[in-house]
């Protein structure tokens, strides 16, 4: 499920995130490992400022591995621990405890210095719509209890899921907004399912991701559809695939709504390969 976002609802899960941070050691920030940048909450280092925190790029298993592996080392270039993940398979999901402990280093040192016992990290996952939140939470709890789909002002008592001996988790996401200024990063985030597709136009969504697949995966395009040569104009490589893939009205037009439909589709099935929508480098 999306959430449109208004000012009154970005208010509030600013100050459900604050609230919730307060109980916090570690702050677990997940990302969609194909637009780590356009996923991320605008105000996220801010209201996390302070606390040690873990990125998780999660949907590695539909991200460019190579990109995945720039990625990483951004992140951790910024003073983050950082994994990439597959929450749905469950991939990479068991090292979190160890890199959350890691991170906690320092706490429990103190802790020890005083003579006490370390007591359990305490953590929070926090994230924008669709990234991955519950199924992860689900993941580490061993079983079914954070509701798949977000409804931000709803609120329950907190509990405290243990992972293990050294770890316990939130059992409820911080729901964050995503970032609106940039119509690329609308179009990133709506490809990629963080957003409603409904919200921006289709045909141009579909000449933005040709743009970019002309110019980051010409081979995979090639391949996909079936032509030789990748024309300079992207209306006329529309065009192209519209032929190939009989997109045709009457008098032999090509019927753009229905290209524009098919490329989405492709591309967020993942029919289209591991396809990453972000590099570090990428304005
Ligand atoms: P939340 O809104 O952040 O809690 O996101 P959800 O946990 O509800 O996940 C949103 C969608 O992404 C669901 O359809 C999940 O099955 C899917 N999903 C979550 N993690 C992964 C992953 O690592 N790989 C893939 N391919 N899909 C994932």
């Amino acid at each position: 499920m999306t959430i449109q976002w208004f000012p009154g609802h970005m208010a509030k899960a600013r100050r459900e995130a604050k609230e919730k941070l307060k109980l916090i050691d570690v702050v677990i920030e997940l990302v969609d490992a194909r637009i780590p940048l356009s996923s991320r909450n605008p105000v996220i280092d801010e209201l996390a400022k302070g606390k040690p925190r873990l990125v998780l790029l999660n949907k590695a298993d539909l991200a460019d591995p190579n990109h995945t592996k720039a990625w990483m080392s951004y992140f951790e270039n910024l003073g983050n621990a950082v994994l990439q993940i597959d929450a749905q398979k469950g991939t990479g999901v068991k090292s979190i405890s160890q890199e959350v402990q890691k991170l906690a280093k320092p706490l429990t040192d103190k802790m020890r210095a005083k003579g006490m016992n370390p007591r359990a990290i305490r953590a929070l996952i926090l994230g924008i719509p669709n990234v991955g939140k519950s199924t992860i939470i689900n993941r580490l709890a061993g079983k079914k209890i954070a509701k798949i789909g977000d409804k931000p002002g709803i609120t329950k008592a907190q509990q405290w899921i243990k992972v293990g001996k050294q770890m316990e988790l939130l059992d409820t996401p911080g729901i964050l907004w995503p970032k609106f200024e940039d119509q690329a990063v609308g179009y990133r985030l709506a490809l990629t399912g963080a957003i409603k597709e409904e919200i921006l136009d289709f045909q141009e969504m579909s000449v933005f991701l040709l743009r970019f697949l002309k110019d980051h995966y010409p081979e995979r395009l090639k391949e996909r559809y079936q032509l030789t040569l990748i024309p300079e104009d992207v209306i006329e490589l529309f065009e192209e695939i519209g032929k190939k893939r009989g997109c045709l009205m009457s008098g032999g037009i090509v019927d753009y709504d229905r290209v524009a439909e098919i490329l989405f589709r492709e591309f967020r099935s993942g029919t289209m390969g591991r396809i990453s929508l972000e590099t570090p480098s990428t304005k």
